[in-house]
């Protein structure tokens, strides 16, 4: 990040002025005829997302006018470092500082690419910083923000379920979290039989992972993250299309990671623990069966309805774990449900709650950070979908209908008596580039649910 915004203007910053449609028209009127003859031959009118060069009466770029939107927005200027010609650039805006802030956030997330296989160029326009600015927190926002899509982009052969464990342990080591693992067969030694099931067909081992950070004294808040670091459907092997983008079935766990860095990076006063069952959904001699029945680590049967309905059992073990401390707060992210993007695509991931003040609190965090969510009912009559004849819950009911509910349902079994949950069911990619947003992997739900946290902890 360091290489593109920059603390201090330079002698030769070029001013971005920012303008919405209608403050545009007041200062166009005021330039020389010219100008405003230029800028109607561009057909320049300040629509948010472009901008135009106003030149010198030499011909040199004398400021750059952008417009942006009348309701400010993360992604107005969020493409600008890969837009604009190299060369500095210095805001110049009445706005407050928390929106110029945020729109240099913005501009670093439009800049960030995935290098790990091909170089590529740094962006060459840099955002110099207004005055005052915070870089500190718009730097742990981007670093977050971009190891959650660096880790979901990562191919499964590079992002295993030990190189998704060995990210927890560089950032527990970074900020001095306790950090432990419970790999292969200890799995069932230690009773998360299902974590070990869906897991055991890989080379590779499944391992829960669990970072604790923070004064036991403090508010306890738990992420769990779905780490199915690749997933073949199993047995129910999956078709080609559906195959394809399935390294992003880690993407729970990057977002989680995501959080657990910024809340470890403000040092929030909060007591946070992370638990991610990382494994590899895959298909050997050894594969766990559909209609198998599995017995849960809280005691509970499950047959197996489907072997790619995997990640709700892994995730069913671990919230089991964390009930048991009686978490103030259990949230957990998963890249669960065809079913939660066919409701509502895939920019907005569906949300689950047990606890309505949570859950508006969430929806409105959302809403300020730009990183939408929306709930969806845990509506207990569908629950008799889930039934077995031969065991206490099926994990994937044959019908066709309310897959994402039936999937919630499925998790809240394992939630314990009493405790505030939320389940976030999302996609964590981003099927095509938009502003600020490349194609690829990205944290969903990540800014949402730190704001949420940081109301948790106490701060406005
Ligand atoms: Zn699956």
């Amino acid at each position: 990040m360091a290489d593109i915004l920059l603390t201090r203007a330079p002698k030769n910053a070029t001013p971005l002025l920012l303008l919405t449609e209608k403050a545009f028209g007041a200062w166009a009127k005021k330039k020389p005829k010219r100008i405003g003859q230029w800028m109607a031959t561009h057909e320049f009118a300040a629509k948010p997302g472009t901008f135009w060069l106003v030149p010198d009466a030499e011909g040199k770029v004398e400021r750059v006018v952008a417009g942006i939107s009348e309701t400010p927005s993360l992604w107005d200027i969020a493409d600008f470092s890969t837009r604009l010609p190299a060369g500095s650039y210095a805001l110049e805006s009445d706005a407050h500082l928390a929106y110029q802030e945020w729109l240099a956030l913005g501009w670093v997330l439009g800049a960030h690419k995935f290098t790990r296989y091909k170089k590529a160029a740094a962006p060459k326009a840099k955002l110099v910083l207004p005055p005052g600015a915070d870089a500190k927190k718009i730097a742990r926002y981007a670093a977050s923000i971009c190891l959650a899509r660096d880790l979901i982009t990562t191919p499964a052969e590079d992002m295993g379920p030990e190189q998704l464990a060995d990210a927890a342990v560089a950032m527990a080591k970074k900020y001095g979290a306790k950090i432990s693992q419970i790999v292969g067969d200890d799995l069932l030694k230690k009773n998360f039989p299902a974590i070990h099931r869906v897991g055991r067909a890989s080379y590779r081992a499944p391992r829960l992972v669990d970072l604790t950070w923070g004064n036991p004294k403090h508010p306890k808040i738990t992420l769990v993250g779905k780490g199915v670091c690749f997933d073949t459907g199993g047995l129910d092997i999956k078709p080609s299309s559906g195959m394809y983008l399935m390294k992003k079935d880690m993407g729970g766990a990057a977002c989680v990671l995501a959080i657990a860095q910024m809340v470890m990076d403000a040092k929030l006063p909060v007591r946070l623990r992370v638990l991610i069952p990382a494994v590899e959904n895959a298909v050997a001699g050894n594969a766990y069966r559909p209609s198998d029945v599995i017995t849960m680590r809280n005691g509970l049967t499950v047959e197996v309805g489907n072997t790619d309905a995997e990640g709700r059992l892994i995730l069913a073990d671990a919230l089991a774990e964390a009930s048991a401390e009686k978490p103030e707060l259990m949230i957990d992210f998963a890249t669960l449900t065809g079913a939660a993007r066919g409701a509502l695509g895939t920019e907005l991931p569906a949300l689950f709650c047990n606890n309505d003040a949570v859950a508006d609190q969430m929806l409105a965090a959302g809403k300020d950070m730009e990183d939408p969510l929306w709930r969806m009912p845990l509506h207990k009559p569908y629950a008799k979908m889930l039934d077995s004849a031969i065991a206490d819950l099926n994990s994937a009911p044959g019908s066709p209908y309310a897959g994402a509910i039936t999937a919630a349902l499925f998790l809240q079994r394992f939630v314990g008596d009493g405790l505030a949950w939320a389940h976030i069911d999302l996609m964590a990619y981003n099927l095509a580039a938009k502003p600020g947003r490349p194609e690829g992997g990205e944290a969903q739900a990540v800014r949402a649910v730190y704001r949420l946290i940081e109301q948790r902890a106490g701060i406005r």
